[in-house]
This record gives C-alpha cells, structure tokens and sequence, in this order.
C-alpha cells in the first residue's frame, strides 16, 4: 500500500484530459470519528474545501454513506454534490429528487426487528439502534469492552430468529453492525452507478473515480473501481482492495486542498 502524497505526480500525470468523480465516505473519513454518531461532525474548513470544488468546477462529488440520506445531507450540506445514504438504498442527485429502493415488506421487519432488539440490548448501556429508514444499526463503541462479544452475539441471534441472512443481510462497519435489506445494493454497485452515469454525462471524455473511504463497507467500493480509479483507505495501512492511504481525515483536507489548487477554475 502506497502513501498518497508520495504519488501525487502520478495521480496528475492520470487525470490530466480526464474528468474526475470524487467520491467520499463520511464517518472516519471526512469526519474525524465521534463517541457517537450524533456527535459526529464535518469541520468548518472541509466544508469549505468541498463548496470551493463545486464553485469553481474541479470535479464531480459524491458522497456516499451508510447514515440515513436526510442526516447525511443535514451533516454535509453543501449543495451541489451527489448524496448517497444507507449504502446506496437512497440517492439525492444535484437538482433531482431523491430516490430509495422501494421495500414495504422489508419495512415491516424492521420494525419488528427493532423492537427484539431493543429489547434484548437493553442491559448494555451504550448500545445504540440507529433506526435509518430502510435499514438499522447497531453502535456498541459506547459499550464496555467485556460486553461488545455479547452485543455482537445478541444481534446476530437475533438474525437468525428473523429468518437469518436470507431475510436480513448483516454487515460489519468500525463498533457497528449493519442490518440491511437482502439485495444486492452496496458501496461498490453504488459506485459502479455512479461512474456509469457521470461517463454518459462527458460525452468523448473519460471518467476516473478517486473514492475515499475509512471502514470495512468501502472495501466493496475500493473493489469496485479497481481499473477505473484510485482507492485510497483514510487510515494505517492494512489488507484492502485499495492501493492508495492517508492517515486520517485532516489529510484528505489536504488532499482535497490539492485538488483545488491543481483544478480549481479561477472565479
Ligand atoms: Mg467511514
């Protein structure tokens, strides 16, 4: 795995004549990771960096987030960029309304789903379910350490009394477990989307994704643009199906700083 700031004449010499589709994770990535997911916050000067590259044209934006669509575009609130919530079951594109997978039936579960859990957690302290909409979490950083094992297990009973992954597709972030619907909908089909749309959008110029991402849910998008763009994992190097890293979320600021410094128009 290579630093990013050692490549970055690579990277240029790459998107010189390309068009570039930049897209971000959230939580660890361009926000430092918070107690909670409440508390979770963008600083002031990454939201500035992030309007500068909408005013003045140096990409496309998307970012793409396991939170609800709603508290993803409330945390961002730049406009102008693509907002993808819950792990690509909800999409706000610039001037579009927003979509989500339609799925009474799974609707249904989770309500149900949701109240088993509740009810079997309720003796660890810390432990949050994150109801999102059309999907749940559960948070257990907050969690005493001796208890996390037992919050882990107690979900994934709880799985299987519902049916188990044929009706609930469990996933695994950083202190989070991730109970989806059962398709196949994920960081990387998002992705792949999302590179498809913006190919149609330039006509004769070709498309390269850089995606940013901290957690074990990017690793299906660093899959994903293998071949048709950088993945850089926001954190130590480790095994992953990005080739790129930087340290933490006060480097990709300096990354995106870079971005529009080297491709920013002049207004
Ligand atoms: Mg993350």
């Amino acid at each position: 795995m290579h630093y990013l700031f050692d490549h970055l004449d690579t990277l240029e010499a790459i998107l010189t004549g390309r068009h570039v589709l930049l897209l971000l994770d959230f939580d660890g990535t361009l926000a430092p990771i918070a107690p909670t997911p409440h508390e979770a916050a963008l600083p002031d000067e990454t939201r500035r960096e992030l309007e500068r590259i909408v005013d003045r044209s140096v990409c496309s934006v998307g970012i793409i987030s396991g939170r609800a669509l709603g508290d993803i575009q409330a945390k961002v609130g730049v406009t102008g960029i693509t907002y993808v919530g819950n792990h690509g079951l909800e999409i706000a594109r610039p001037d579009e309304k927003p979509r989500r997978i339609a799925m009474p039936q799974f609707h249904i579960l989770l309500d149900r789903l949701k109240e088993e859990l509740a009810a079997r957690l309720a003796t660890f302290p810390g432990a949050i379910i994150e109801d999102k909409g059309c999907s749940l979490a559960v948070h257990y950083r907050s969690v005493e350490e001796k208890d996390r094992p037992r919050v882990k297990q107690a979900v994934h009973e709880t799985v299987g009394t519902f049916g188990g992954e044929r009706e609930i597709r469990l996933g695994t972030g950083a202190m989070v477990l991730e109970l989806r619907p059962p398709i196949s909908c994920d960081k990387g089909t998002i992705v792949l989307s999302l590179l498809r749309s913006e190919a149609r959008r330039r006509v004769g110029k070709s498309v390269f994704a850089i995606y940013l991402g901290d957690d074990a849910t990017d690793e299906d998008a660093f899959k994903a643009i293998r071949g048709r763009g950088w993945g850089i994992l926001v954190g130590k190097p480790r095994i992953s199906y990005a080739e790129y890293y930087l340290n933490d979320p006060g480097e990709v600021l300096t990354f995106l700083r870079h971005l529009v410094a080297r491709h920013g128009k002049a207004i």
